[in-house]
């Protein structure tokens, strides 16, 4: 039995300028990361992955303790805001995060608790996880061959993300694969995630490559749309779009009949090619501490500073629904991409939680 509460009265919500209901906070707990992916952490950038938009390493006292971090969930529950994903960076390096989940469980009106990792501590946590409430695993995993696993992370860790993954299959955690679409890199392994989707209980998503940090190893001719995914997997079978649950995110899903009886749930994210900001129902906390309402634009409001002088409860909400009134239309990315214009977004993946 899941130990996350769920709300049994009516509640505040939470509206931004362009009518659209945010309900859904984001939380970096650390920018640290066991892996290096090319995307997002490239190697050589801070030796234990803790590093700031200049490559600097935060010190543990730069990001939000646990208490500030319930702090900032309980207010803005109160606010509407009912889901909640734990991001990075990679979330389970950091200590202490099994009595944070733990303690998230407490807060009444939280109906969702979800968490995106990389894999490489699945393993060793699963079960805890379990026990803490958490039912599903969004986990990333861009290749299925070893060498090449290593070869985008930097870390020859395949084996023990798989070992992780077959762990929370057999717990029973839902798990959805997330894999980044990289055109010359994994591209020839789309019709093999397809084909996990069809022989195992996993929901797989492909993400269309985002051109975000300035380390990031994106290329325009790295970018494939994810409406191209979906033809070169198309002779699997038939898809049929299907109604998400009220938690799922911005992905288009499919269920898809194979031939031969075999089904699975296949997504497509496509940040880029087929915006969904008039569906964002977002906010993102960074792992410093500061308030972001778009993945793509680097308008952030310093939560931590204001918190650490002395900011009171009431004008900490304020602060809050400020910032979901500041939230911009959209990111304008998809019209850059059509007429070649610049793309690179200057925020670090790792610090913002994705
Ligand atoms: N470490 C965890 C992980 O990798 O799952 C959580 C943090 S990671 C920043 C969150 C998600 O962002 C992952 O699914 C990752 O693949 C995705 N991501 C990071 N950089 C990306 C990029 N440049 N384009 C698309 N997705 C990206
Ligand atoms: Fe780490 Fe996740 Fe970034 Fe990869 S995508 S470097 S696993 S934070």
């Amino acid at each position: 039995m899941s130990k996350i509460s769920f709300l049994k009265e009516e509640k505040h919500v939470l509206v931004d300028n362009f009518s659209r209901t945010i309900s859904y906070l984001r939380l970096s707990l650390t920018d640290r990361c066991n892996l290096r992916c090319i995307y997002c952490m490239p190697e050589g950038d801070g030796e234990d992955g803790c590093q700031t938009k200049n490559g600097k390493n935060f010190h543990c006292h730069d990001l939000l303790s646990y208490e500030e971090l319930l702090r900032i969930v309980r207010l803005s529950v109160s606010l509407g805001m009912n889901k909640l994903r734990l991001t990075g960076g990679e979330p389970l390096v950091r200590k202490g995060i099994l009595e944070f989940i733990d303690r998230l469980s407490e807060i009444d009106g939280l109906d969702e608790v979800r968490l995106t990792t990389n894999g490489v501590l699945l393993h060793e946590y699963a079960q805890s996880l379990y026990d803490s409430g958490i039912r599903q695993l969004n986990i990333s995993l861009d290749s299925l061959r070893p060498e090449r696993f290593a070869k985008i992370t930097g870390k020859d860790l395949f084996n023990q993300v798989w070992q992780g993954i077959q762990t929370a299959r057999d717990l029973g955690f839902r798990i959805k694969i997330n894999v980044v679409a990289m055109k010359g890199i994994n591209d020839d392994e789309f019709c093999d995630f397809v084909e996990l989707a069809l022989n195992e209980p996993y929901s797989v998503r492909f993400i269309e490559f985002m051109p975000v940090g300035e380390k990031s190893s994106w290329q325009r001719e790295q970018f494939i749309r994810a409406e191209d995914i979906r033809q070169m997997v198309a002779g699997f079978g038939e898809f049929t779009p299907y109604q998400k649950g009220k938690f799922d995110g911005p992905a288009r899903m499919f269920r898809l009949q194979a031939p031969d009886g075999r089904q699975g749930n296949i997504g497509f994210i496509s940040p880029i090619s087929h915006h969904f900001c008039d569906q964002c129902n977002r906010l993102r906390l960074t792992s410093e501490g500061k308030l972001r309402s778009c993945l793509l634009n680097d308008q952030e409001t310093d939560i931590k500073m204001l918190i650490r002088q002395g900011i009171s409860d009431v004008d900490l909400t304020r602060v809050i629904k400020d910032t979901v009134l500041d939230k911009p239309k959209g990111h304008g990315l998809q019209e850059r991409m059509e007429s070649g214009g610049p793309m690179n977004c200057p925020g670090q993946m790792s610090r913002i939680g994705g």
